[in-house]
């Protein structure tokens, strides 16, 4: 379906920069106006989201089901993969279009978003360091059916400090053979194909710029022992897995860019995957806000709507206030990104502060929601769990802060 919107030959395909256009093309400058194609993937996705996703979201979250009818149909509508380039047959739409799609999926359930943004981490690395033939393999089939895949860098003992990952690639003729354990792994158990960070260089000494390989491994090779599907707190249906690797054969071709450029690939996916796990931080806070000012309407104590005592109408209040910026700070960092800046910096503030409103945000809708609020049958009790992952999957809340101090402090020494 977004494909049909992309034909009609609007606008450039992406909000990559277009020299000629770039004064004027709503979303390049200060205008905050969306362009006629953008506000169509948003309405598309929005539509989805209320009429087919929001439904459906409390079963699945019940009963921790992989969302596929969901999925299968996200891909039918062009809501899935939208970052993959034309050249392997994608819609390749930057980074600013694929996050005003997230934020409407995630308005309809965290759960299924992520398992959709699964797709975007685990691609992410081929679109930035693929060659041709590996590009058109691997994303060219994501095109070609609704299949998904995955990122596998997180170890049992290595999440924050990914140079402490001990899964190994050694190579052996013509292959790589792979041992080690990989966790928290999002669409594990669903996916296709995996793109992996392995250690090639055993030297502890050797710098993490030259000892990591990222690799895309099958699915179905040999050797590979998928585990459970773990439980978690929240975004229930979303397949978060441990994965074993046990002398696994990648042929050498499967390496990305070569050998020792691994780490910076793994790191470099995080400037395009950011923005979109904040799209859906915001998402899913401005869902709580909905719900919450709907409830607050209709709601009597005292007499009148509680919406007409001061302490929830300024709770209401501080709850845009958030929503608004946090999104602000997302398409800044996909502007930035889309526009060919490095974007690290704006992409930690807004994966950091759109994951800490969210938080906030749906911990609010609970307390104006009052009892109702804690209950199952209520969907604010669910935003509050779900919000939670968004402070700690794809760099932490503590992470993302040392990265712009990082960035922020260098400025000052530079
Ligand atoms: C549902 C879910 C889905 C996920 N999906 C994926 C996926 O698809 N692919 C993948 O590779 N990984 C995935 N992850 C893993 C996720 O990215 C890690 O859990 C996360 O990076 C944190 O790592 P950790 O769990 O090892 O925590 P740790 O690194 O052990 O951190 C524990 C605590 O210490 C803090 N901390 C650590 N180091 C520092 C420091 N230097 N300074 C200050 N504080 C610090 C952290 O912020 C955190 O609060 C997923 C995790 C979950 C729960």
């Amino acid at each position: 379906m977004l494909r049909a919107v992309v034909g009609h030959g609007w606008r450039p395909r992406s909000s990559k920069p277009a020299p000629s256009a770039h004064a004027s093309r709503p979303g390049a400058g200060f205008s905050f106006e969306l362009t006629d194609e953008q506000k169509e993937f948003q309405a598309t996705a929005r539509k989805f989201a209320v009429e087919e996703v929001i439904p459906v979201a409390a079963q699945y979250d019940k009963t921790g089901e992989y969302p596929l009818p969901l999925i299968k149909r996200a891909w039918e509508l062009g809501l899935m993969n939208s970052h993959i380039p034309e050249s392997c047959g994608g819609l390749g739409l930057g980074t600013f279009e694929s996050c005003l799609i997230t934020e409407e999926l995630a308005y309809g359930c965290t759960g299924v978003q992520t398992a959709i943004e699964g797709n975007s981490l685990g691609e992410m690395p081929v679109i930035i360091a693929g060659n041709e033939q590996q590009q058109k393999k691997y994303l060219g089939r994501m095109i070609e059916e609704p299949l998904m895949c995955a990122y596998c860098v997180t170890e049992p003992g290595a999440g924050s400090d990914v140079a402490g990952i001990k899964t190994k690639a050694e190579k052996k003729g013509d292959e790589y053979v792979i041992n080690g354990q990989k966790m928290w792994i999002t669409n594990g158990g669903k996916a296709n194909w995996y793109f992996l960070l392995a250690r090639t260089d055993p030297d502890p000494k050797a710098p993490t710029g030259k000892a990591f390989t990222g690799f895309i491994v099958e699915a179905n090779s040999p050797g590979i022992q998928v585990g459970r599907k773990e439980m978690n707190m929240g975004q229930r249906c979303s397949d978060t897995r441990g994965i074993v690797f046990e002398d696994v054969r990648v042929p050498k071709e499967n390496v990305l860019l070569g050998e020792g450029a691994g780490f910076k690939i793994a790191m470099g996916a995080f400037d395009k995957t950011r923005p979109p796990v904040a799209a859906g931080a915001v998402g899913l806070a401005k869902r709580a806000l909905d719900e919450a000012t709907k409830y607050a309407l209709e709601r009597k104590t005292f007499g009148k709507p509680i919406v007409e005592h001061q302490a929830v109408s300024f709770m209401l209040a501080e709850m845009a206030m958030k929503v608004e910026l946090a999104r602000m700070a997302y398409q800044r960092a996909a502007w930035e990104v889309d526009a060919g800046r490095r974007n690290t910096y704006y992409a930690s503030i807004a994966k950091a502060f759109a994951g800490d409103i969210a938080n906030q945000v749906a911990t609010d809708a609970v307390q104006i929601f009052g009892g109702n609020g804690f209950n199952t049958e209520y969907p604010v009790e669910k935003l509050m769990r779900d919000a939670k992952i968004y402070q700690i999957y794809e760099g932490t809340a503590q992470i993302q802060r040392m990265i712009i101090a990082r960035e922020h402090i260098g400025k000052y020494k530079a």
